[in-house]
């Protein structure tokens, strides 16, 4: 980098300083992330369960489970992570978008296009339509969105729909988390999702509930498979709601 370009640089960092797409802090512009972010961050590292995409340690996932082939994601859903899937979902911070949107596209060239599995289409969880007037954008759409243009695959935002308001679902136990994401997504135009391969998006797996309701209800749209890709993904130290409701129990 020339003199010039670097002066330009120091100015556009001072006018428009680069911020930590987790925390937010202003970083340097050779940074992607912060320095204390970048001790808190965990990328997933084989060997890796090939079904719920966690870390195998934390698995406890079985064959059967889930309707969606596999799923796979970047990172856990550390305490920094988890900053920076908030700062998306409430500060609409799109260099958050871009970083974790980034990361995914990378995981799904890695661990589905090279191994020679080829998508229709990109599609992100959706959000009940009130939710999202109020809040204005839908962050799973946004990394969907994200994800489709780096791997050049089109995107259908108004495909799948949820028709019905929930309850969080990170405030429920894990056997209430089921019933309440039951039924609650709807396929409003069918002839475009037959026979198609998708590739599914959102922020976080906790349970795996939200993924498996949006997969059942493609494939009785009548998609061929669907595969998930999320931006993170809980593990047990981190989820200690899910731990205690289903300790024991094989979730
Ligand atoms: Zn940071
Ligand atoms: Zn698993």
């Amino acid at each position: 980098m020339g003199m010039l370009d670097r002066i330009k640089e120091k100015v556009a960092d001072t006018v428009y300083p680069r911020r930590c797409p987790l925390c937010g802090a202003v970083i340097n512009s050779n940074e992607r992330i912060c320095s204390r972010c970048s001790k808190d961050i965990e990328f997933i590292r084989r060997p890796i369960c090939r079904i719920c995409g966690r870390p195998l340690y934390s698995c406890h996932c079985r064959k059967g489970d889930y309707v969606f082939v596999r799923n796979v994601s970047p990172l856990v859903y550390t305490k920094s992570a988890k900053k920076g899937i908030h700062r998306m979902k409430f500060n609409n911070s799109p260099y958050s978008c871009t970083y974790f949107g980034k990361l995914m596209a990378n995981v799904v060239r890695s661990e589905y296009l090279d191994c020679g599995v080829r998508f229709d289409c990109v599609i992100g969880v959706p959000m009940f339509r009130e939710d999202f007037l109020t809040r204005g954008y839908n962050q799973a759409v946004l990394l969907a969105k994200t994800v489709s243009e780096d791997l050049e695959l089109p995107l259908l935002s108004k495909v799948l729909i949820k028709n019905q308001k929930t309850r969080p679902q990170h405030t429920l136990s894990f056997i209430d988390r089921r019933h309440n994401i039951e039924g609650v997504f709807r396929v409003v135009a069918p002839e475009l999702i037959r026979g198609k391969t998708v590739l599914l998006c959102d922020d976080v797996t906790t349970s795996g509930n939200t993924l498996n309701e949006c997969s059942l209800t493609l494939l009785e749209a009548g998609a061929r498979a669907v595969y998930c890709v999320t931006a993170t993904v809980a593990v047990m130290s981190e989820m200690p709601a899910i731990k205690a409701a289903a300790f024991g129990t094989g979730w």
